[in-house]
């Protein structure tokens, strides 16, 4: 914790007392605050609050606006902004955390920040609170050791991440914009690095499509295949269509496209029975050869095209009868182009760890996709081993090693 910094003078009349107040300089006392908050997605389990006292002895207003929807919990989320004369940093991230799973197997209980081995235990240790105790770690240093600087920072915390991702960073974004927020740049505190802390910035991601096929058949005796029509070799027939030929080979900044299917259904218990039914889902992973809708376009083209193959339906005269429905609402493929922003950032990363990172737009999406609407927006957090895990544990000195990074990004960005 840090030398004495900010008086706060209180008192009534003629008892004004002094009170010496700590700011939060050491990530690993944040972290710990924030683990011992049980804040499995959506409660808040106190973590928001906790965030609050880190954040207002440095200069932040603070506000916490709670969301709604129909069919959806509520879920409280904090936007806490510090102003200054200058450009506007953005550091977003969720104070939320995904379930224990069996309490039992945990080395040190998941809520109780134990210190083992030189390394903190703790659901959300690297996913995310380790993310944003180094951060808060990074502005309270700059604070102290020069008084904040020369623009404005805002934290864009939500308790929504983990879940359904409907009451938090789409609606605290639009909540902060329609009161005139504006941003320059975002930096993301998720856990970025496979194996070691300077791996891997993300400047972009993939984009995601889902969708269900239903094929309708004709119900029989799998003796009398000539009577019945059976949905299983339509379904083959579809899905064939849908992985031949691959969607492209990749391009600059990204991996090929890649579709996967993730269910294949008929549910029938009888092996002498051809079934009426058969459905497949499949989730495509693109690329920015492709827009959602393009790659939809391209789905229905080649499903139209193979309906009428006979490969799997010899002597079948009519196409495959089938249906597909879209599935949740597309996440779109992003790539971020902001030299300033990137290089402050790898720079950083360079003189603290000595490492290199890689620009990377792989692995799933993330809330950098609502982001990129409001300002250019990059990620980098601790090492994502143990996230999701049991145990899920970050070492302390990746903790420290962090909260320079971020310090002397702010530095650097800030210029
Ligand atoms: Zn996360």
């Amino acid at each position: 914790m840090s030398l004495v910094q900010t008086t706060v003078v209180t008192g009534t009349g003629d008892s004004i007392i002094a009170v010496a107040m700590k700011l939060p300089t050491d990530p690993a006392e944040n972290l710990a605050a924030l683990i011992r908050c049980p804040s499995v997605t959506p409660t808040e389990g106190g973590a928001l609050s906790a965030l609050e006292t880190m954040l207002k002895p440095l200069g932040f207003a603070v506000d916490r606006p709670t969301f709604s929807e129909d069919g959806t919990p509520d879920v409280e989320n904090l936007y806490a902004r510090r102003s200054g004369n200058g450009p506007h940093l953005m550091f977003a991230g969720h104070t939320d955390v995904v379930p224990i799973g069996d309490e039992a197997a945990w080395k040190h209980p998941p809520f109780s920040a134990a210190i083992d081995n030189g390394e903190m235990y703790g659901r959300g240790a690297v996913d995310m609170k380790g993310g944003i105790a180094c951060f808060i770690a990074a502005v309270a240093r700059h604070v102290e050791a020069h008084g904040g600087p020369k623009g404005s920072i805002s934290l864009l915390i939500t308790g929504d991440e983990e879940g359904p991702s409907i009451n938090g960073t789409v609606k605290l974004l639009e909540w902060a914009a329609s009161r005139g927020e504006k941003w320059d740049a975002s930096l993301v505190g998720e856990p970025t690095n496979p194996d070691a802390l300077g791996d891997m910035i993300k400047i972009g991601r993939r984009g995601s499509i889902s969708a269900t096929i239903t094929v309708n058949g004709r119900q029989g005796h799998a003796a009398y295949p000539h009577l019945a029509d059976n949905p299983v070799r339509g379904l083959m027939t579809l899905v064939d269509a849908l992985l031949n030929p691959v969607f492209d080979k990749g391009t600059k900044d990204f991996q090929p496209s890649n579709l996967e299917v993730t269910t294949f259904d008929v549910g029938n218990p009888a092996t002498n029975v051809i079934p009426a039914k058969a459905t497949a889902s499949f989730n495509i992973r693109f690329n920015d050869s492709w827009t959602a809708e393009t790659l939809q376009a391209e789905i229905h083209n080649r499903l139209d095209k193979a309906s009428g193959r006979k490969k799997y339906r010899k002597g079948r005269k009519e196409p495959v009868e089938f249906e597909l429905v879209w599935r949740d609402r597309p996440s779109h493929v992003f790539l971020t182009r902001n030299d300033k922003l990137i290089d402050a950032l790898a720079g950083s990363i360079k003189r603290v760890t000595g490492r290199k990172p890689k620009l990377s737009t792989t692995g799933g999406t993330s809330d950098a996709r609502f982001i990129k609407d409001y300002c250019p927006v990059v990620e980098f957090g601790l090492v994502g081993k143990t996230m999701h895990m049991v145990d899920e544990r970050v070492p302390l000195a990746e903790l420290e090693q962090l909260t320079q990074v971020y310090q002397q990004f702010l530095a650097d960005w800030f210029g």
